[in-house]
């Protein structure tokens, strides 16, 4: 006999659990299948973000800027440390650790919402105006009917043609987060998000990282001027990185991979590495849906295809997150999971891309929200720029990290905020006033009249906002 519901959602990630979340809490029976798996051979709730991706990143970026801090600048505050030593093994036990409590904290927020949990994996049987049904397949095969199904299975990591995954020695995100020695040459193709931060981890850490990058521009979606100064540090910092990259072959001969590659300037240039991680995008996962069988559309890239409300051509099926159009962000799925539920129960609720902040875990981290310079210039809206360095930040002094920047962009006219550009300390933080002001369709000069706490690196905001009208006060 099938177990029925108002709602199965099919993935456990943040689209697919916030979903869930939502959905119940506005009193629809509720389910959700996900079919991840911990190395214990358990479920693990949470998708790729909790798993292999936000969640053991952050931690081993802390750990490993915490290493680094201890190697490089704590004798600065006159802290002293003799014999330091780094303890992969802690430090891998210590991710896991943290993406444990992340699994365990969603179990428990699908028992305090009464959410259906079915490990396994969802296929669709049936799709069509009477209702779907839904096939689990796992430990026990069950049949779920649902008067609305959510899709959101997420993405999968991109491999290079000719280089497939091994997670040996050619590394995914999975591998590149679980490596049990630090790689005395690391390669990394791709200087995106995760090439960064996966490249910054192993660095601090000891490695020699070379990051080769197909595109001409460097963090070509970022502010240009943020962008250059992103540059600037990072290589400062030993990250070596080639622009403009051309691949043509990558051979592994024992412990040691040969990255033959050519650039603008060089035919042919040879990388000998003893790890390379690929990170040149993630692919929409639709597989063992049977999408096919009943109908449901894939746009030409692979993405379930869906209209602004996340809609699917199928009557009752949505789809959120990483599986469809838009920027592959952990809150941009919740943001879709969350509209998706309140619309199944008749509410009109708006997702605005435009105010989706972006964030790099960089140190310094880079965040932004809204336009770049070169967006405004390409689109002719005329505007303002402000720009504030942290070098002249009293927080960021105490801190000792003082590089970067923040920048407003402000429209000429009405002094609308049009977008916000943080290279610094805590950009990931800052970078939220920015996104209230903008939802909330504040002018430069209103953050420039609010009081910001002293000493803070808020202030930094502050004075970039004040700068547009050439009177920031710390500069
Ligand atoms: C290394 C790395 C770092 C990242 N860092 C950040 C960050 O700092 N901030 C940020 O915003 N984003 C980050 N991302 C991106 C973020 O992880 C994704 O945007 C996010 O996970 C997308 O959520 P989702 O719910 O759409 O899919 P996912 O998280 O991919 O979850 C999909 C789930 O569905 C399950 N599934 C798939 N098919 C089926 C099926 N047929 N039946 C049952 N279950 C199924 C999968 O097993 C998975 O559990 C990072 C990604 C990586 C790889």
């Amino acid at each position: 006999m099938p177990q029925s519901f108002d709602v199965v959602v099919i993935g456990g990630g943040p689209g697919g659990y916030v979903a869930a979340i939502r959905a119940a809490q506005l009193g629809l029976a509720t389910a959700c299948v996900d079919e991840w798996q911990g190395a214990d051979g358990k479920p693990a709730l949470g998708g790729a973000c909790t798993n292999v991706g936000c969640i053991p990143s952050k931690a081993l970026l802390q750990s490993s800027e915490n290493f680094e801090q201890a190697g490089h600048h704590f004798a600065d505050h006159g802290v002293r440390v003799k014999g330091l030593e780094l303890d992969l093994v802690q430090m891998l036990k210590r991710k896991d650790k943290v993406v444990k409590a992340n699994n365990d904290g969603i179990v428990f927020l699908f028992k305090k919402n009464k959410i259906a949990f079915f490990h396994g994996r969802g296929s669709f049987m049936k799709a069509g105006g009477d209702g779907c049904e839904i096939a689990v397949k796992g430990a026990q095969n069950e049949t779920l009917t649902a008067k609305n199904v959510i899709v959101a299975t997420g993405s999968n990591p991109r491999a290079l043609p000719g280089a497939d995954f091994d997670e040996k020695l050619i590394l995914s995100n999975d591998g590149a987060l679980s490596l049990t020695e630090v790689p005395k040459r690391l390669g990394v193709i791709g200087a995106g998000v995760i090439g960064l931060e996966m490249g910054s981890v192993w660095r601090r850490l000891g490695s020699e990282v070379t990051i080769l990058e197909a595109l001409p521009a460097f963090l070509g979606a970022a502010d240009e001027q943020i962008a250059r100064e992103a540059w600037k540090i990072f290589t400062k910092q030993g990250l070596a990185i080639q622009l403009g990259v051309k691949i043509s072959k990558i051979s592994k001969s024992g412990k040691n991979i040969s990255i033959q590659y050519g650039t603008s300037d060089i035919s042919s240039k040879i990388l000998e590495c003893d790890r390379v991680i690929v990170s040149i995008g993630r692919s929409p996962n639709t597989e063992g849906l049977n999408a096919a069988g009943v109908g449901l559309k894939l746009d030409e890239r692979g993405f379930i295809a869906v209209d602004e409300i996340c809609r699917t051509n199928l009557p009752n099926v949505w789809a959120v997150g990483d599986v469809v159009r838009g920027p592959m962000l952990a809150h941009k799925a919740e943001e879709e999971g969350v509209a998706v539920a309140e619309r199944i129960v008749g509410q009109h609720p708006h997702v605005d891309f435009n105010t989706v902040p972006w964030v790099i875990y960089t140190s310094p981290e880079i965040a932004w929200v809204g336009k770049t310079e070169q967006q405004l210039k390409a689109e002719g809206i005329e505007y303002r720029a402000g720009t504030f360095p942290f070098s002249a930040n009293a927080r960021a002094r105490a801190l000792g990290d003082t590089g970067g920047m923040v920048k407003f962009l402000a429209d000429a006219k009405t002094d609308a905020i049009l977008g916000v550009h943080i290279i610094g300390p805590f950009a990931s933080e800052l970078i939220a006033e920015a996104v209230v002001a903008m939802e909330f369709r504040a002018t430069s000069e209103d953050i420039g009249m609010i009081c910001h706490a002293h000493p803070s690196l808020s202030e930094a905001m502050k004075d970039a906002a004040l700068a547009v009208d050439k009177r920031a006060l710390n500069i």
